[in-house]
């Protein structure tokens, strides 16, 4: 996938007022900023990316930043020819690169913790029901099952940056990729000497420290049954707030129903055990995007007991009766703008 340098004229993470919800594809905003900032968007990795850095360094982090989005796009994409992961793919082995390396390994072990719901293997699933090309259709059931009958992660053998999959079997790394990237972005700038910086990779954002005067930054959720508006608002430093929801990638079938791109590796179909949306805030861009992907697919109770043995994050889950579960970590930031009704959720 060749690069494409965008100017968005309606930067989420340069909005000035408060509750400012600008038009754009991105499912999380940044609502406040301020002092002299240093921008740069990228269209990479399918989408529109905003980065915000302060200080001396803070131009030097951004060009710096754009070259690591290009070398770890070229490095993880499914479909550019170039890349390991195609490669790997084509040919059932290959050596991949250090950060493939990393992904795949962090895609097993949240796989073995949340009971299968994380499936990277399950790429030609997607295929199939045209997410990779945008070329839509619900797939036949016959085709779908010999599909599935394929797909387990639990088939990829990795050993360094050597890795081998059976026949059939192919992965995609776009569940956690972003993470990883704005994970990769915050230790890229903070080498650059920057302290204060935020970044919205397609919505998922993480920061370096808080704004330039100390105070947190504001991030915005979007309202998964108006995503043209957001829900909450909650408030972060050194962070990463991630989102996977049922609006970001659809399409309406011949049956009139929406089908969305994330995966149940139970049966193939869109994951829907509840939830429409799952947000992670934490300190690991990585851990927080393979956990949004596997509550969407796991559901609400899976993803509570999970918080409560692991406790290392806070989570907003909506269901798809309307309503907001928020962990009690951040309820003292968290901050319900929708007319949804919105409960905390409590260690025990
Ligand atoms: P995210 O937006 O981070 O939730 O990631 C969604 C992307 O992950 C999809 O576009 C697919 O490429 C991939 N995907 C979908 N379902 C799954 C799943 N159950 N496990 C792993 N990857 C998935
Ligand atoms: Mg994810």
């Amino acid at each position: 996938m060749s690069f494409k340098y965008l100017c968005i004229s309606a930067l989420l993470i340069s909005c000035t007022s408060l509750l400012c919800s600008c038009s754009s594809p991105l499912s999380s905003s940044v609502t406040e900023s301020g002092g002299d900032a240093q921008n740069l968007d990228v269209f990479a990795m399918n989408t529109y990316m905003s980065m915000k850095a302060y200080g001396d360094n803070a131009q030097k982090a951004l060009d710096d930043s754009r070259e690591l989005i290009m070398r770890l796009e070229s490095e993880l994409s499914v479909t550019d020819e170039g890349s390991c992961i195609y490669e790997l793919n084509k040919n059932g082995k290959g050596t991949v690169t250090d950060s493939a390396a990393v992904l795949i390994n962090k895609a097993v072990e949240i796989g073995d913790r949340t009971g299968g719901a994380l499936d990277i293997s399950l790429y030609p699933v997607l295929k199939e029901w045209g997410f990779t090309t945008e070329d839509y259709h619900i797939p036949d059931d016959k085709i779908l099952a010999d599909l599935l009958s394929d797909v387990d992660y639990k088939s990829i053998s990795i050993s360094g940056n050597e890795v081998t999959l059976p026949e059939n079997v192919q992965i995609d790394l776009g569940a956690l990729a972003k993470g990883y990237t704005s994970d990769s972005i915050m230790e890229q700038m903070s080498a650059d000497g920057v302290d204060s910086a935020i970044v919205s990779l397609g919505g998922n954002v993480q920061a370096i420290g808080g704004k330039p005067d100390g105070s947190a930054w504001k991030v915005s959720v979007r309202d998964p049954f108006a995503p043209d508006t957001d829900m909450c608002i909650v408030e972060i430093k050194d962070k990463a707030v991630i989102t996977s929801g049922n609006y970001e990638r659809f399409f309406t079938g011949d049956d009139g129903k929406n089908y969305w791109h994330i995966i149940d590796p139970a049966d193939g179909y869109p994951a829907d055990n509840g939830l429409v949306s799952t947000t992670i805030i934490g300190d690991s861009g990585l851990e927080c995007d393979a956990l949004s992907t596997a509550f969407f697919v796991a559901g609400k109770d899976k993803a509570v007991d999970y918080w409560r043995s692991d406790r290392s994050f806070d989570m907003i889950l909506v269901s798809d009766d309307g309503k907001i579960y928020y962990t009690e970590g951040i309820a003292d930031s968290f901050k319900n703008i929708s007319s949804m009704e919105a409960e905390v959720l409590r260690l025990d």
